[in-house]
């Protein structure tokens, strides 16, 4: 009898669950960014009343990256605020209002989101796979060797982007917030 595969299927959800992301397939990567901005964006989120912690104690976010075409809104799209660092900026950041919970980081040009693991149940949750941009990091974390550290979003990293790209055609499709669908 063949072994049928069940395909990959994961919900991302706001703490109080109006907000659900369904994620289809294969992640692109599961990495922790320890950069800057998702720091400085992180503590910005974690202040707000009743937020979920963001940042993890050696300073570093973990995510999901998925390819934008995997990814469906299946409830509570019209409580998302975004939220960018400076006006101009070309990455903004998903927040669900009713809870002041993170849901996802674009880079708007890009192919993939970048969705935050800790809004997806624990036991659908996959492992970081690497950690990025660990420069950044805290003064005086150190951080264990069991995956790759990159001080930059090099290496393995920027390959799997690329490759997930050329498999969607090299297209960025934009991510539709309104209708209730991500394309
Ligand atoms: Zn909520
Ligand atoms: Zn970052």
């Amino acid at each position: 009898m063949a072994d049928i595969q069940k395909p990959e299927h994961r919900t991302a959800s706001c703490q109080c669950g109006t907000v659900s992301l369904e994620l289809t397939g294969k992640p692109i990567v599961a990495a922790t960014c320890y950069c800057h901005s998702c720091q400085t964006a992180g503590h910005a989120f974690e202040a707000l009343p009743g937020a979920p912690p963001v940042v993890g104690a050696d300073g570093g976010t973990p995510y999901l990256l998925m390819r934008k075409d995997r990814l469906t809104w299946r409830s509570g799209s019209d409580q998302l605020a975004e939220h960018r660092l400076t006006p101009d900026s070309p990455t903004r950041r998903f927040v669900a209002t009713c809870c002041h919970s993170p849901i996802a980081l674009e880079f708007t040009k890009g192919h993939w989101l970048s969705v935050y693991s800790d809004r997806i149940a624990a036991d659908e949750r996959p492992a970081a796979e690497m950690r990025t941009i660990v420069g950044d990091r805290p003064e005086g974390v150190e951080l264990p060797d069991d995956i790759p550290n990159y001080p930059a979003p090099t290496g393995r990293f920027l390959w799997r982007l690329l490759t997930a790209w050329a498999a969607m055609g090299f297209r960025a499709p934009p991510i539709e917030m309104t209708k209730g669908y991500a394309r």
